[in-house]
């Protein structure tokens, strides 16, 4: 019976934690990537400079 019991709290594990899933996905913070037209390196759109290689963005 310890399979069943195992695979019970499973259940119960999957079935309170993807309704917490899909809130922490539908809320959590938006980062955009862009890739440096210098360097080519992915790096967020809120350097207003690249950190790799101090290329500086436009504003988009
Ligand atoms: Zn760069």
């Amino acid at each position: 019976m310890a399979k069943k019991y195992s695979l019970g709290i499973l259940v119960l594990l999957i079935f309170f934690c993807w309704p917490a899933a899909i809130v922490y996905y539908f809320t959590r913070p938006e980062i955009e990537e862009r890739t440096c037209t210098k360097c080519g390196r992915k790096t967020s759109v809120e350097h207003a400079v690249c950190p790799y290689c101090g290329y500086k963005f436009g504003k988009a």
